[in-house]
């Protein structure tokens, strides 16, 4: 209710001071004071403050009227308000808006980014990261209908994608002025994108998202062990663009590595490395084992999350590595279990009845033996 009108900012928080301006400005000072209900500004025991924050006090009903005629509101509207989450920009998902990219316009960002505008009013702000293709935006909201999804303010980083499809236009004969018009962009962004002012740029995108991108490279990498790192990239040259864009070092560490050179026969001490190691790994597996949607403990992940690499060749010199990692790593069916525990969690927190077939769904489980589709029904007592 306050939020409509301006008075509520991104994070939720009421904006004290302006609306009590208002509400004197509204019923003027004298007819407060008349009414017992005058106001203090600024003060943190002014009835308006307590009235609008998180209260357990019970207040003259005169001030909850004064509050909602101001406010134009009916009380038959506060049941419908109550508890309600406040979403300027609505639920997700929402449209990647990048016109480079094959998936433009569909709705692949999961979730927005709150902000809060300082010129503005504090009216709210979402920043929409799409995680295929880099491509990020900014829009000052809220948002009033369902075409505002695809409207934004400002490009805050246009991605591997974008550029890509810039050069290749460029490559193929367009004017700048043809380019502007395809990329949805003025003239002037082309052009200095072209001219290599724009090149060094580093893509800003949140910590999370950049997460989220490596933990896709390396799935990748897993699901295809013999391949190498040309073959990967070209599985996801988007994927591959964009990690290359915020994270080179990282790619480059957390890449198959297309030939091994052995460094001569430098003394190692192996029982040092051993327990060096089990630190290491311990590490990476705990991490492993907290993702959500969870993901499988292989030797492969291990390594890369641990930047160990050949560590199954030396395993017989590692023994306490050796011993913990036998009792750690997953094997598929034990990871489809995990998986499917994880799903019912997930659904019964969603509040929804937990149902066979979206076990199933939700933990990705379509090709699992019948046994492990027999410990679904036995979990939801559907075995007879
Ligand atoms: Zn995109």
């Amino acid at each position: 209710m306050l939020s409509s009108k301006g008075y509520l900012s991104a994070k939720g928080t009421v904006n004290q001071i302006e609306l009590g301006k208002d509400l004197l400005e509204y019923y003027s000072e004298e007819l407060l004071v008349y009414l017992n209900c005058e106001l203090k500004i600024g003060d943190n025991n002014c009835w308006l403050r307590l009235i609008t924050s998180k209260h357990r006090s019970i207040f003259h009903p005169l001030k909850h009227i004064l509050l909602l005629l101001f406010l134009n509101k009916s009380i038959d509207d506060i049941d419908e308000i109550k508890g309600e989450k406040y979403l300027p920009f609505g639920n997700g998902k929402y449209p990647c808006l990048n016109p480079a990219a094959e998936h433009y316009k569909q709705l692949c960002i999961d979730d927005v980014t709150l902000g809060r505008e300082r010129n503005r009013g504090g009216k709210p702000r979402g920043l929409f990261e799409c995680l295929l293709c880099g491509f990020s935006y900014s829009r000052i909201g809220p948002d009033n209908s369902e075409e505002d999804k695809y409207r934004y303010n400002k490009v805050i980083n246009f991605g591997s994608v974008w550029f890509d499809k810039l050069k290749k236009l460029n490559e193929d004969g367009f004017t700048n002025k043809e380019i502007a018009k395809k990329l949805n962009v003025g003239v002037h962004t082309v052009w200095r994108y072209l001219n290599g002012f724009e090149r060094k740029e580093i893509p800003k995108v949140s910590n999370k998202k950049v997460q989220n991108l490596k933990q896709r490279w390396l799935q990748l990498i897993e699901q295809n062990p013999t391949y190498s790192q040309n073959q990967i990239r070209n599985l996801d040259k988007g994927l591959y663009s964009s990690l290359y864009a915020i994270d080179s070092e990282w790619l480059k560490n957390n890449s198959p590595k297309s030939t091994v050179y052995s460094k001569g026969n430098k003394r190692v001490d192996w029982s040092k490395r051993d327990k060096d190691y089990l630190v290491q790994i311990k590490y990476a597996i705990e991490k492993i084992e907290n993702l959500s949607p969870p993901q499988r403990v292989t030797l492969n992940r291990i390594e890369n999350i641990a930047n160990l690499s050949r560590l199954n060749k030396n395993l017989d010199k590692l023994p306490e590595t050796n011993d913990y990692l036998s009792d750690k790593l997953e094997s598929i069916e034990a990871f489809q279990l995990r998986r499917i525990k994880w799903a019912m969690d997930e659904i019964e927190r969603s509040g929804e009845e937990i149902t066979y077939s979206k076990v199933v769904m939700k933990a990705n489980v379509y090709k699992a033996s019948s046994n492990i589709l027999d410990e679904i029904k036995k979990a939801l007592g559907l075995d007879s």
